[in-house]
């Protein structure tokens, strides 16, 4: 391995959905590797705030700098869909830049390495412009990377007039691809609007990555081999480096609702967990599904959701109920108790992996992005899941999924594919396993001076 000398490294995040949490996370890591590197870490004052007092303490080395967040003063939101995220894109690139350079200037230290969020296709200019390394991270699963990598060829192969019918056909061209299906892809690339500015983002991202120092990600190899083969041949260098959560077990996070204890209470596997991440909320009508599933079922639950939200809960629902409905809940110590048995979600990555470990099968209700792609995984290639019935959640469709994991065998199937799921993710993490290789790898590359 190389010298790992004073460097200085530019993290770039994306300070919108679950992105710059698990890049703090692997930056935390890296950090306390290699403590006489410094690392710049760039993001919204909104969201380094949010991310830094939750997250364990953070290493002396690593220092947060708030960039614009590109809402202009008085701006007045429209309601368009991602508008939040155009205006931050749009000056995105001049903003990170400049921030760069602040702490260039406080440090006194030359940027040696930029690693950015992969939605910053054009980190790949910046990392030109100062001559040093790219290294992008994805912070989904890798089958959501191939569909943007592949885009091309995917539009090749079905056209970009509309697919209506063709929505079950699958991507048995893509290596590791055979089981997931046109309806299952991110929308942009052959669903919904091929020309926003977001489906763009993507596009291009998929077409450029290929050029980065390197790409990693949470997830390891075992998971995924025959994917995991050819990224690696698409990619300088494809490391895989968690699952995160398993290589370092973040500490417990402050459980104000009384979440834990009131587990403690539950039978084991018998508790559903509700929660469709920091950006999805359900239209009302599912709402009111979900909430009569529950209580139709007489599932124990916990509920994440936003105070706002509860006003669509059927009347008399919360005085009724055999749960808790909160307005945020400490997940991943949620996810690992043994009381809970399954786990209704929108299929964030982040939730998957945190799902995985802790042994939880998973009830999918995809909204967008990665989402139909990770549940298609979860339902048919590791088995340990289900997709809602007609993709959309109804009471019936529920009751039949949670009676399916939380009574049937085929429920226990699931569990026992979790187990071995586990097993392999832990081996990865393990003193020889694939993600502590790659971890090594990562190290060596971000924080020496020598990238020859
Ligand atoms: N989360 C949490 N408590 C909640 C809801 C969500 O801690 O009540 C966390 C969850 O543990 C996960 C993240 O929020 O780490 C959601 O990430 P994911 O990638 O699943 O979805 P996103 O927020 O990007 O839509």
């Amino acid at each position: 391995m190389s010298q790992l000398v004073d460097t200085h490294v530019a993290v770039l995040t994306f300070p919108h959905g679950t992105h710059a949490a698990p890049l703090l996370a692997i930056i935390d890591r890296l950090a306390s590797a290699s403590p006489k590197t410094l690392f710049s870490f760039f993001g919204t004052a909104q969201s380094n705030n949010s991310i830094f007092s939750t997250s364990q303490p953070t290493p002396p080395n690593v220092k947060a700098y708030s960039v614009d967040d590109g809402v202009p003063e008085g701006y007045v939101f429209v309601g368009k869909p991602q508008e939040d995220i155009e205006l931050f894109m749009e000056v995105a690139p001049q903003n990170l830049r400049k921030a760069m350079e602040v702490a260039v200037e406080e440090s006194g230290r030359k940027v040696s390495c930029l690693v950015a969020d992969a939605f910053f296709w054009f980190a790949k200019q910046i990392a030109v412009e100062n001559g040093v390394p790219w290294v992008s991270f994805w912070t989904a699963g890798a089958c959501s990377l191939s569909s943007h990598v592949y885009t091309d060829l995917i539009r090749e192969k079905f056209g970009v007039g509309g697919i209506v019918g063709r929505e079950d056909e699958t991507l048995n061209f893509i290596p590791g691809m055979s089981k997931v299906r046109i309806r299952d892809l991110p929308e942009g690339i052959v669903l919904g609007n091929l020309e926003s500015f977001f489906s763009r983002m993507l596009h291009r991202m998929g077409q450029v990555l290929p050029e980065a120092t390197a790409v990693f990600l949470n997830s390891c190899e075992e998971l995924d081999p025959d994917r995991t083969t050819d990224l690696k041949s698409k990619f300088k260098q494809y490391l895989n480096v968690g699952p995160f959560i398993l290589a370092t077990p973040p500490p417990s996070v402050p459980d104000p609702y009384g979440c834990l204890t009131w587990l403690d209470k539950q039978k084991p596997t018998t508790v559903v967990y509700i929660s469709f991440g920091s950006v999805v909320t359900p239209p009302p009508n599912e709402l009111v599904a979900l909430a009569e599933a529950v209580e139709a079922s007489q599932v124990p639950f916990i509920w994440s959701l936003r105070d706002k939200s509860r006003v669509h809960l059927p009347n008399g629902f919360l005085e009724r109920a055999n749960g808790m409905v909160v307005p945020w809940a400490p997940q991943r110590d949620v996810l690992a108790h043994g009381a809970v048995g399954v786990f209704i979600t929108h299929g964030g990555w982040n939730s998957l992996v945190e799902s995985i470990a802790g042994g939880v099968p998973m009830i999918f209700r995809p909204f967008f992005g990665d989402h139909g792609v990770n549940g298609r995984m979860v339902e048919d290639v590791w088995e340990i899941g289900v997709i809602v019935e007609s993709g959309v959640l109804t009471k019936n469709g529920i009751m039949r999924s949670l009676d399916l994991i939380l009574a049937q065998e085929k429920g226990k199937k699931m569990r026992e594919n979790l187990k071995e799921v586990v097993a392999l993710a832990q081996i990865s993490v393990g003193a020889n396993g694939s993600s502590t290789k790659n971890f090594k790898k990562l190290l060596d590359l971000v924080c020496s001076q020598n990238h020859a």
